[in-house]
């Protein structure tokens, strides 16, 4: 099973690797939508997220302000902004779920920091998945490691178990207390998502119903991986390769 999700990562990483080609001012987020979908099926796999939940895209993408789950349209992607774009896959009945936040051409500090913080927060997270820890040690890292350098976590959304199912048990919070939460077991399967904000984590959904985004307007990061859990720790499944 692991080996088939793992054709289901390497798929929605090289996707992410082909649209980072392609995310500069001037793309309207449709364009990326398309170039994935039509990467994904040539790999002969099925996008993840179309029509799961009645959710009509292939990505996710979330710009600034936005958190996740931004619906792909008419929008022009700026110089400065980032923007998250989330994409699963589906091979033989499983799931590959992976997400980046990237900078639309030169980015400001501010944003760059925020897209660091929050890819190191999943990596800590990611060391602490392993075989008799517990979720709860996975959700302290990411918080401490995001709160520690002032920024907030987002508590309403939450990284999840990932196997025939896109969202599986247990939830795996972005926030918690060590040693809580269920028990860690070598052959599991998680999706890790940190949603980290610069400014307060107070969330709102978008007239599209769809659209999350900052209640104080202010930019939000998603990075996630799939991963498993080995006898030597977490081995990421999102990867080239
Ligand atoms: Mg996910």
């Amino acid at each position: 099973e692991v080996d088939i999700m793992k054709k289901a990562g390497r798929i929605v990483c090289d996707t992410l690797c082909l649209l980072e080609e392609y995310i500069k001012p001037g793309i309207e987020t449709i364009e990326l939508d398309l170039i994935a979908e039509k990467y994904i099926v040539s790999q002969g796999a099925i996008p993840g997220f179309k029509g799961m939940y009645g959710f009509p895209a292939t990505l996710c993408i979330s710009v600034e302000d936005e958190v996740v789950h931004g619906l792909p349209g008419n929008r022009v992607l700026k110089e400065g902004e980032i923007v998250g774009i989330d994409v699963g896959s589906i091979v033989d009945g499983y799931y590959g779920d992976h997400a980046r936040t990237f900078p639309v051409g030169e980015i400001d500090e501010e944003h760059k920091q925020l897209l660091n913080v929050t890819q190191e927060s999943l990596m800590k997270g990611i060391e602490q998945a392993v075989d008799g820890n517990r979720i709860g040690d996975i959700s302290n890292a990411i918080q401490l490691h995001s709160e520690n350098q002032g920024y907030s976590v987002v508590t309403e959304l939450v990284g999840h178990g990932i196997g025939t199912n896109l969202h599986e048990d247990p939830q795996i919070p972005n926030f918690g207390v060590k040693g809580e939460g269920p028990k860690i077991k070598e052959g599991m399967c998680f999706a890790i998502e940190p949603m980290i904000n610069l400014g307060t984590p107070d969330i709102l959904t978008k007239s599209d119903n769809w659209t999350i985004c900052t209640a104080d307007g202010k930019p939000s990061a998603h990075f996630e991986h799939t991963i498993t859990i080995t006898k030597n720790g977490a081995e990421i499944l999102t990867k080239n390769g």
